[in-house]
């Protein structure tokens, strides 16, 4: 039996409908910007696997690495216990975070990141004696799928059969282009209205992923973290997309005059090759965790907490993605995607071109209201699959997230295909 047929026989896959979905396709190698499948095809991988990859696959000097640690220790429990690769990968991120970032703690993937910080944001109110236990988060937000991540999440399809159970939100309008004073008004009656009693604003800086690669301006973002810092409103960013160069800059954050106070990475943090999460946090939020009294502990930890290898692998991204060759291919790409913007402005059918960084995004216009099951969706991705390029839409909405070591032929030939599919 094939590895696609074996595969439908005993597995269940993500964001996927079974019964209308095809087999999936079974990779057996990676290298590069190109995945290779069991029959020989090759497939460029626009979407960087689901936006983790940052400089290609199988990558030798990560591997090698990985391979290194995996040899020496690969893992151990991480209360009362440390390694090497833990406290340098803290020094390392500490080094290039915004200033008032002081410490790591490390978790297993996205979700569990802002879960991390969500609870963060909570106790830290609960351990001064305050209550504060409200969160703000824009619209159109995803944070993760695990109930806290999910609460802070916009609801809709992914969340509608746990609404009853999912914790309120305030969720204020995204501050797209000519709509900012909107969400500043409403950012303040909630505030006026809520009776100091809001622990935190999450939000994904600049960019929301899963939201439809909706993209907002570092200006109105400042303006609103003004007025939380203001408020005592924890700001939380969540830059487990946008983090490690995505946004042209090693954090979107880094586009903002004023700082969060906790920041969740995950993603791209080791370079595509392992799960694997942190958040950060300001020396502020840190101190309020400590006490003689034990009750004030921060009592959250995973199984696989700052897995030794998982910190080799985001040490040796790290050591990549700081190389002069890593930050010109992110400058390259981010002009290349300005360029194509700018080639197809006016465009009657492709709606809000937009880049920021190495994220170029644009709608199909169509009669059919925006949806993420928007029927254009599966043609869209067949046809691209068709061509041997890895992209998939959001609804009607197309995404390039490239891997930084894309060349400029190949960025062309993914150019070139969302333009002939028109
Ligand atoms: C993907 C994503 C998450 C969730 O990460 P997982 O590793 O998939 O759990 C959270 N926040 C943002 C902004 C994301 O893009």
């Amino acid at each position: 039996m094939r590895l696609s047929e074996r595969d439908q026989q005993v597995i269940w896959h993500p964001y996927t409908q079974a019964q209308l979905s095809g087999a999936p396709i079974a990779i057996v190698r990676g290298e590069g910007v190109n995945l290779f499948d069991d029959t020989g095809n090759k497939y460029l991988d626009a979407v960087s696997s689901w936006w983790v990859n940052l400089h290609g696959h199988s990558h030798p000097y990560m591997s090698q690495k990985i391979s290194e640690q995996l040899h020496t220790l690969e893992h151990v429990i991480f209360a009362g216990f440390t390694h090497q690769p833990a406290i340098e990968l803290a020094e390392r991120l500490l080094s290039i975070l915004p200033s008032n970032q002081n410490r790591v703690f490390y978790s297993d993937n996205g979700s569990t990141a802002t879960e991390v910080a969500i609870k963060m944001a909570i106790q830290y109110w609960w351990n001064k004696g305050i209550t504060k236990t409200k969160i703000i988060a824009f619209e159109h937000a995803y944070h993760g799928d695990t109930f806290g991540a999910m609460s802070a999440s916009a609801r809709g399809s992914f969340t509608d059969a746990f609404s009853e159970l999912l914790f309120e939100v305030i969720h204020i309008p995204l501050p797209l282009k000519g709509h900012e004073n909107l969400t500043i008004s409403i950012l303040q009656k909630e505030i006026s209205e809520s009776g100091n009693t809001i622990a935190a604003f999450i939000f994904e800086p600049l960019v929301l992923g899963a939201g439809g690669m909706l993209m907002y301006e570092a200006e109105v973002l400042d303006q609103l973290l003004e007025i939380c810092s203001e408020n005592s409103i924890l700001a939380i960013a969540d830059e487990v997309m946008t983090g490690f160069g995505r946004t042209g800059k090693n954090f979107a954050c880094g586009h903002l005059t004023r700082k969060p106070d906790i920041i969740c990475l995950s993603k791209g943090i080791t370079g595509g090759t392992m799960a694997f999460g942190a958040t950060t946090c300001t020396a502020e939020i840190y101190a309020a965790f400590l006490s003689d009294d034990r009750s004030k502990t921060f009592f959250h930890g995973h199984s696989y907490t700052a897995n030794p290898v998982a910190c080799s692998a985001a040490l040796a991204s790290f050591d990549l993605l700081i190389k002069e060759e890593c930050q010109q291919n992110i400058q390259r790409i981010a002009s290349s995607h300005v360029d194509f913007v700018t080639r197809n402005q006016g465009h009657k059918i492709l709606k809000n071109l937009r880049s920021t960084g190495t994220i170029l995004a644009m709608d199909i216009e169509t009669v059919e209201q925006n949806s993420y099951f928007h029927s254009l969706s599966t043609r869209l991705y067949t046809y691209f699959i068709d061509q041997g390029i890895i992209l998939r839409p959001l609804g009607n909405t197309i995404y390039l997230m490239p891997p930084y070591c894309i060349n400029d032929q190949e960025l062309s030939r993914v150019y070139a295909a969302m333009e002939s599919f028109i």
